[in-house]
């Protein structure tokens, strides 16, 4: 069966793939089938509103099975921030560096102790006869001191778990633990239940 998967961003994608394979989901971009998404106004407050809206449109475009996550990091001293304001946190849209470089000034002379973080992703999957699931998964861990390791993306050389970077595991490691890998079995379990 086909999933439409409302991104562009290919490493969701392949990681989704990976991991709903094996129930018989066949994840797509609506890009791959020719069918083009209008960008949707991201307004909600949370991150399974924000996945909703995303997988809503998506599903009324296409009338297919719609998936769509939103994701982010949450920092305990920033009482959350940046959350659902993830990419855009030093403003403009998806810029790494810049993210990173604004982390860790706020977070300058915090004590480790005080550094905690987590990440979230919300996922939502919607069908055209209406049926909805979300689901969420958080992985805890702390901001570092300074960047470590290249692997991953977007604040992963920063986020420290297990006394590790996510910039040093490889995908395979990251999946087993990472926000996006729970809320995906979650998903997976919820599927299996209602495919
Ligand atoms: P979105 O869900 O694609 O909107 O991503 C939100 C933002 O959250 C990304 O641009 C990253 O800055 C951050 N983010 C979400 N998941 C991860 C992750 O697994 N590693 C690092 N940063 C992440």
């Amino acid at each position: 069966m086909d999933f439409i998967l409302a991104t562009n961003n290919m490493k969701k994608l392949a990681e989704m793939q990976r991991i709903l394979s094996p129930l018989g989901i066949n994840v797509v971009t609506s890009k791959m089938l020719g069918i083009e998404i209008p960008d949707v106004e991201e307004n909600g407050t949370t991150f399974e509103e924000n996945a909703k809206i995303k997988a809503v449109s998506a599903c009324e475009v296409t009338k297919m099975p719609s998936i769509a996550d939103d994701s982010g990091l949450c920092v305990d001293y920033l009482d959350g921030a940046p959350g659902i304001y993830s990419a855009r946190f030093s403003g403009g849209h998806g810029n790494d560096e810049r993210n990173n470089d604004l982390l860790l000034e706020k977070l300058s002379g915090v004590p480790v102790e005080q550094r905690t973080a987590y990440y979230v992703c919300a996922i939502c999957c919607v069908f055209p006869d209406g049926r909805e699931i979300t689901v969420r998964g958080e992985c805890h861990g702390y901001i570092g001191f300074e960047r470590d390791g290249s692997e991953g993306f977007g604040y992963d050389p920063l986020f420290i778990i297990n006394g590790k970077a996510f910039g040093r595991y490889t995908a395979e490691e990251k999946d087993k633990i990472s926000h996006r890998g729970n809320a995906l079995r979650a998903l997976t379990k919820e599927l299996e239940k209602n495919i």
